[in-house]
């Protein structure tokens, strides 16, 4: 008799959760979605960069084509002083080489759109308007509940709701909350004719705050702006108006080069604010039938460039999981046994990465803007791991455990 085809319930459709549909699909599971957001915002969010592990999933998923094309080659970072001097480098030009795959700088909205309708083509159910409010992954099915009132059932559920994670709130009530690290980010899109495009990203120590852009071929400048808000403060600050925003930023980049405040100036929408949190440790990810994936299970600080990478890679390895293991359960422990480790290393890089953004006085700038070289320098192999991992979809899964 044939085994019946197991019902999945995948809660969000951002990143990870229209991968691990497609994923298991392709596994032989049946996924269903349920998205919160009502309709797609494809206008709102920043960008991202996807790095080549998370390109070979993309790659994996026959869609790094239609993704490229919506977004930008980003293989080279200039850091610079407050007044604009390169002071290092970090040269991925040859990373098609080194990691088999080039990095993808992208509208978040974009990406979400693209996996958003890959995942509709083959079929897959996609509800709208569904917040999970409760989630049971403890008996002999998987339930969800709805702030509507409705309720589902599968043979297992995949929490992908993000950073807050209501499905990792309702399993693992007793679970640390994600932790703010105090600091803010915002950014946006400008138009300055003078700048030259580049697969570029300049990244400037300012004075009190950081400040990243990169000009793309049809001329438009991504821009992101880090900078110290403490935590007393941050409902404050989140409360402000757009045009208020704006002034604040302004005001921290005056006696930086003048370059960032005319991009600033030249961003015409309101700004967006994105408080940097990171989730550095949940004993388990997963109970008998509920499994946690993506940053529901481990939010990286966006400062590696590696949350929306490390969600597609849980994407193909839980369904790898699911595919070659008996059983839900024994599927969801080899899942944590293979991820757990890499996760967390990239969770301890990007808090690094967070602290060095802001110096809290001239003498901290000025040790940083001469040792910043010598690290890059000694560390420009140390994203080897990062970048390097490859997860291939017919090897048994036995094999990433080794
Ligand atoms: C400013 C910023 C810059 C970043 N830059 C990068 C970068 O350059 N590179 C990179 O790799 N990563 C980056 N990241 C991190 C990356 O965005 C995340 O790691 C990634 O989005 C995680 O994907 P996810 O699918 O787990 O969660 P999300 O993308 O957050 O998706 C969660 C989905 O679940 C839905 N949802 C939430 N709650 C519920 C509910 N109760 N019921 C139903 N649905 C729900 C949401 O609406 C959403 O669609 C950045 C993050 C930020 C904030």
């Amino acid at each position: 008799m044939r085994t019946p085809v197991k019902k999945a319930l995948v809660i969000g459709c951002g990143i990870a959760g229209p991968a691990v549909a497609l994923f298991l699909k392709r596994a032989g599971v049946e996924p269903v979605i349920y998205e919160a957001r009502p309709a797609p915002d494809d206008e709102t969010g920043l960008f991202l960069n996807l790095t080549p592990n998370g390109v070979h999933v993309l790659k994996a998923l026959g869609i790094e084509d239609e993704v490229r094309a919506l977004g930008h080659p980003s293989n080279r970072i200039v850091f610079q002083n407050s007044d604009g001097d390169a002071i290092a480098e970090l040269d991925n030009t040859d990373e098609a080489e080194r990691y088999g795959a080039r990095s993808i700088l992208i509208r978040r909205a974009l990406l979400h759109r693209v996996l958003r309708e890959a995942a509709l083509r083959d079929g897959i159910r996609l509800h709208r308007g569904k917040t999970l409010v409760a989630a049971d992954g403890g008996g002999t099915q998987a339930r969800a509940r709805f702030e509507d009132g409705t309720t589902a059932q599968g043979d297992f559920l995949v929490g992908c709701d993000g950073l807050h994670s209501r499905v990792r709130q309702t399993l693992f009530p007793d679970a640390a909350a994600p932790s703010y690290l105090d600091l803010m980010n915002t950014g946006g899109f400008a138009r300055l004719p003078d700048l030259p495009a580049a697969p570029t990203m300049y990244m400037t120590y300012g004075q009190q705050a950081f400040f990243g852009y990169q000009v793309t071929p049809g001329g438009e400048v991504y821009w992101f702006s880090n900078f110290g808000v403490d935590e007393d403060h941050l409902t404050a600050f989140e409360n402000k108006p757009s045009d208020e925003r704006k002034r604040h930023l302004l005001s921290l980049y005056t006696e930086d080069t003048i370059l960032i405040s005319r991009i600033i100036n030249a961003t015409e929408h309101p700004l967006g604010l994105w408080p940097t949190y990171d989730l550095p440790f949940l004993e388990t990810w997963h109970t008998r039938r509920a499994c946690l994936i993506g940053d529901a299970a481990h939010a990286t600080a966006p400062s590696a460039g590696q949350g929306a990478s490390m969600a597609l890679e849980d994407a193909v390895v839980l369904a790898k999981c699911m595919r070659d293991h008996d059983g839900i359960y024994a599927a969801f422990a080899a899942f944590e046994a293979v991820r757990k480790d890499r996760v967390e290393k990239a969770i301890q890089q990007a808090r690094r990465n967070s602290g060095h953004k802001v110096a809290s006085n001239p003498v901290q700038a000025w040790i940083r803007d001469r040792l910043l070289p010598v690290f890059l320098k000694l560390g420009a192999r140390s994203i080897d791991w990062l970048y390097g991992y490859r997860v291939d979809w017919d090897e048994p899964v036995q094999a990433l455990a080794s």
